[in-house]
């Protein structure tokens, strides 16, 4: 592991909290990771990540961990909305979405297995604390999107995988969509207070924006846990294999 220190002025103190409970994974979306090392450190940008890993492994560690990092943005965990208070950021080089799902090589992960453990050492996280963007801001971000290998990294310790999420066909469409909200509000997302039938959620009168719909919710699910999914029909209706592994997740996992 190459570790290369470059600060960034993009931070502040964390808020009600004093130390990280949670790590989010992220992408860069760019083309080269000398390109976002300039973005993350860029007063200008206002944007940041506790770690940058390059594909080749390299690691630049440009906030203090101490320190909260501007990585989430308007995000929600588990009942939780400041997320850049409560976790380490770690953005991972790679094209994104909009160039063609490139994976992440193995000197990529490698160093990010390293670098989750020195993580893991020094706080209090557990697996199930490292995160998607997806996760935390499934309206409006997908990454680090579906070639990162989550199964890979839960077999190492350094997160989770359910077992309704190993391939075994697909489940029938469930006749009531809405049946997956409460399983996906307690592990974790951000499902708005109507847990009615219709699929789409009222505006949150507390003035945070719409809240998560089900196809959000959905898309960010099978980004993670069904990597199989074709990309263009992850918001397609909720199947009972859906319903199964957040049930799983729900069960093994809660937030709350
Ligand atoms: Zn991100």
């Amino acid at each position: 592991m190459i570790r290369l220190a470059q600060a960034s002025p993009n931070h502040g103190p964390r808020r009600g909290v004093s130390a990280p409970d949670c790590v989010i994974l992220h992408y860069t979306d760019m083309l080269c990771p000398e390109g976002a090392l300039a973005r993350l450190c860029d007063p200008a940008a206002e944007v940041s990540a506790h770690h940058l890993v390059a594909e080749d492994g390299r690691i630049w560690s440009l906030v203090s961990e101490t320190e909260r990092a501007w990585h989430a943005g308007l995000s929600f965990w588990g009942g939780e909305r400041d997320m850049n208070s409560r976790s380490i950021g770690i953005e991972l080089a790679n094209p994104g979405h909009g160039n063609g799902h490139a994976p992440f090589p193995a000197p990529q992960m490698r160093a990010l297995e390293g670098l989750l453990r020195e993580i893991f050492a020094r706080w209090s996280i557990a697996p199930e604390r490292v995160l998607a963007h997806s996760d935390v801001a499934p309206r409006r971000k997908q990454d680090p999107g579906p070639r990162f290998d989550w199964r890979g990294l839960a077999r190492h310790g350094l997160s989770i995988w359910p077992e309704a999420a190993e391939p075994r066909g697909e489940g029938e469409i469930l006749s009531d969509p809405g049946a997956i909200l409460p399983f996906a509000a307690r592990f974790g997302y951000e499902v708005g207070e109507d847990l009615g039938r219709n699929g789409r959620t009222p505006p949150d009168p507390g003035g945070h924006g719409p809240q998560t719909p089900i196809p959000e919710i959905l898309r960010a699910l099978r980004l993670r846990f069904r990597p199989q999914f074709p990309c263009e029909a992850l918001e397609s209706p909720a199947d009972a294999r859906d319903l199964a592994i957040l049930q799983e997740l729900a069960f093994r996992w809660p937030s709350a």
